[in-house]
């Protein structure tokens, strides 16, 4: 019995259980997939259980939405995400079978093999637990469990999907199921960067960044990884790292904020590009007109995010502004038309050449003046301000899209972060 339970511990001991995640870059083709193989194999060498995680090759998953629009323009949701799920079937099989061929023990497993259960949101499903003792077993024996990204299984026995960019949550699911020694998300950039390097030259790679930072980053435009991945690891715990599969480079880890972390310059820019700005002007000044116009807004799940009201000078009406994404424009659009009559405004007005920049840095918590920075540069480049808000870590403004690279730029440098 002693014995039993010292060799147990020990074995678990070593056995370090790893999940590595591969974008739709790093399975874009064969030879990459061959490629990645190796990878892992080399992973198992050193005595790891590998769980395994992977995206469509890239480009997939935007061509199956492009069948389904064709197909109809109301499809049934879970029959798209029925669709929307085969192109990460497609890869986890190649891939096991290329470690087949480099005579690794492996299998693929789809999240309803697993089974990795959902809600019954299709298209951004929530994941409520993930049953381990499938692969577990696998693992057991050895075997690679290469897994489905961006996938479950509803309650109604139905395929789901996790929302675009889906596969890095499905990972740090994983990782937190298996309380994984790491998760390391392989991808097409080397790690996180101050901010968009396409854009602003002179970005740098950060080796580490806080989970705060980098979900306010991901939730404000950065594509590195989905948001709701970055709130699961924080939530967890799990070991997140970013880091390139074309190049052996260290990566940027993601941790937890300690106290020796002060420091004195923002960590990141982000942007996106996919904001709608409205403005409805002439809304009666009196209680719950905000109420009306934002529950209606939330009826059909649009998120608005920037809110601006005007104080009403003769208490008779205010100006609302505020955001919401693009994609969401037409039904929002469509939703204000309909309560116009019943709240009585003058008239609304929407604009989509608009650009959202956030700075953020866990440093605003304890230093002054951040804004004043930012609204000093932007001035200085002649850039106007339409809309801002904050948190406790982060100032967003909305410019005009014509200004957001020169923005960036500046901004990037006012902060001291250039290389
Ligand atoms: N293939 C899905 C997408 O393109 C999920 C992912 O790649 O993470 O959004
Ligand atoms: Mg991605």
């Amino acid at each position: 019995m002693y014995v039993l339970s010292y060799i147990y511990i020990k074995d678990n001991r070593n056995l370090k259980i790893v999940v590595l995640k591969f974008g739709g870059t790093s399975v874009a083709d064969v030879p990459q997939i061959k490629k990645i193989a190796l990878k892992i194999k080399e992973e198992v060498e050193l005595g790891n259980k590998v769980i395994v995680v992977v995206s469509a090759m890239s480009g997939v998953t935007n061509n199956l939405i492009d069948l389904v629009k064709h197909t109809s323009d109301f499809p049934p949701y879970s029959e798209y995400d029925n669709v929307l799920s085969t192109g990460e079937q497609v890869t986890s099989a190649l891939l096991a079978i290329a470690l087949e061929r480099l005579n690794l023990r492996t299998r693929s497993w789809l999240g309803w093999q697993i089974p990795i259960v959902t809600d019954n949101t299709y298209g951004k499903s929530v994941i409520e637990k993930i049953e381990t003792d499938n692969i577990s077993t696998s693992l057991e024996h050895n075997e690679v469990a290469v897994v489905s990204g961006f996938q479950g299984v509803s309650s109604e026995n139905k395929i789901t999907t996790l929302g675009r960019g889906g596969s890095d949550t499905t990972a740090v699911a994983m990782a937190a199921a298996f309380s994984a020694d790491r998760c390391d998300i392989y991808t097409d950039v080397d790690g996180v960067y101050t901010t968009d390097p396409r854009i602003v030259k002179r970005a740098k790679k950060l080796d580490i960044i806080t989970y705060e930072e980098m979900l306010e980053l991901a939730s404000q435009g950065a594509k590195v990884l989905q948001a709701r991945s970055v709130a699961l690891a924080m939530k967890y715990g799990v070991n997140l790292r970013v880091l390139s599969s074309f190049e052996n480079l260290p990566g940027t880890s993601i941790i937890k904020e300690g106290n020796n972390m002060e420091k004195s310059e923002i960590s990141g820019i982000a942007h996106s590009l996919n904001e709608a700005k409205i403005t409805i002007s002439g809304v009666p000044d009196k209680p719950g007109q905000a109420a009306e116009i934002f529950g209606s807004l939330a009826q059909f799940s649009i998120n608005v995010d920037m809110i601006v009201q005007s104080s009403s000078i003769n208490q008779k009406a205010t100006d609302i502004t505020f955001t919401i994404p693009e994609t969401d424009l037409l039904t929002a659009e469509k939703t204000i038309k309909k309560i116009q009559k019943k709240i009585g405004f003058n008239k609304f007005t929407s604009e989509t050449n608009v650009v959202k920049i956030s700075v953020v840095g866990s440093a605003m918590r304890n230093q002054s003046g951040m804004a004043n920075i930012m609204f000093k540069t932007l001035a200085k480049n002649q850039i106007n301000i339409h809309v801002i808000s904050t948190s406790e870590i982060k100032i967003s403004v909305l410019i005009s899209s014509d200004y957001y690279e020169l923005a960036m730029r500046s901004l990037h440098s006012a902060f001291g972060l250039d290389i």
